[in-house]
């Protein structure tokens, strides 16, 4: 076993039943699954060489305490949660697991559009309450899904979608040609958002992607659209898509990511064309075994020399 102490703040690592591998390999700690946030761990971080982390944010106050830590592994994609410069200031190595997820995305996004457009998820829940009510939805077939995010999400439900006699259309600021072989057209933001009746978001969360989906945005997509985010959630401006949902300028929205978690808008939760999942894009149990296997072979790679970070702040 190595001298190497990581800490697990990770709700979701070990979920692919890979924990005890983790804890055979190195000294691990968990923080508790309630943890809210980082600072619960602030006081004890220093003594840690590896930190595995999710969703909870890690900001420069934590990464200065964090004297001996050499490496941060990303239990996901989006590395939006951590401050990278300060990470690089204080020699700390930041990997994530791109791709890994990437099918599991994609289908939980595609399962989205089939929602809204049957109100599959309406349905359920009106049967449940002893209404039998016929709940007359949308065809996707001949219809346009316009994906916003050509990368390794945005390309695996576009292969998907291929199938279903859709027009695929993209707007990327990289054009990968993965996405035009799986059958996307690459177009302008502004043609994508006239012509879509159904838009899939795919961006990383960035200074230029926050409130990408903007009131003025709303307002170009064609009436009675649809959105899907399965991204981050504040790449959407969550009152603006509110206000676009009671107006009808949208048909409805299907939603796993919001701008705080847990969600802080209950109201879109009381809307009738709103689906809500709990961040689960990437909740499979084949994804989340090769997630847990790809960070401890992570761990593993980055902190093989067994050397000590020497404390240097
Ligand atoms: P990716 O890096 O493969 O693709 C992202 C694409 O967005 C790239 O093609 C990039 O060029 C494009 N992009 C970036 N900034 C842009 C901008 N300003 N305008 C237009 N395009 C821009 O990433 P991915 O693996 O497809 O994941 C996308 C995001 O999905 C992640 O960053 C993460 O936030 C989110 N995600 C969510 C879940 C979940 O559980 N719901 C799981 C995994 C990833």
């Amino acid at each position: 076993m190595s001298d190497h102490r990581i800490l697990v703040a990770s709700r979701t690592f070990g979920k692919g039943a890979q924990k005890e591998q983790l804890y055979s390999l190195f000294h691990a700690y968990s923080l508790e699954p309630t943890f809210l946030s980082m600072e619960d761990a602030a006081e004890n971080i220093s003594e840690f060489d590896g930190l595995i982390i999710g969703t909870s944010k890690v900001t420069r106050n934590i990464l200065a305490e964090a004297r001996r830590l050499r490496v941060i592994i990303k239990y996901g994609v989006g590395i939006d949660n951590i401050d990278t410069a300060a990470a690089r200031e204080y020699g700390v190595k930041i990997m994530n697991l791109p791709g890994i997820n990437s099918q599991a995305v994609a289908e939980l996004a595609l399962g989205m559009m089939l929602s809204v457009a049957r109100n599959i998820v309406k349905g359920d829940r009106e049967l449940r309450n002893g209404n039998c009510e016929g709940f007359i939805g949308t065809s996707v077939i001949g219809k346009t899904l316009g994906v916003i995010g050509t990368g390794s999400i945005g390309c695996a439900l576009t292969r998907m979608v291929s199938g279903l006699d859709m027009t695929i259309l993209g707007y990327d600021v990289v054009h990968n040609p993965s996405f035009i072989a799986s059958g996307g057209k690459y177009v302008t933001l502004d043609c994508l958002l006239q012509s879509a009746d159904f838009i899939s978001l795919h961006l990383p969360l960035t200074q230029q992607t926050t409130h990408f989906i903007d009131r003025e945005k709303l307002g170009r997509m064609k009436k009675g659209a649809f959105l899907i985010n399965t991204s981050r959630g504040r790449v959407v401006d969550e009152q603006a898509l509110m206000e676009a949902l009671t107006t009808e300028q949208l048909a409805g929205a299907a939603l796993d990511v919001f701008e705080s978690e847990p969600p802080a808008l209950k109201e879109l939760f009381k809307m009738e064309n709103v689906v809500v999942t709990p961040h689960i894009g990437a909740y499979t149990n084949e994804t989340l075994r090769q997630m847990d296997e790809a960070c401890i072979s992570a761990l593993s790679n980055a902190l093989q020399d067994n050397k000590k970070k020497e404390p240097t702040h």
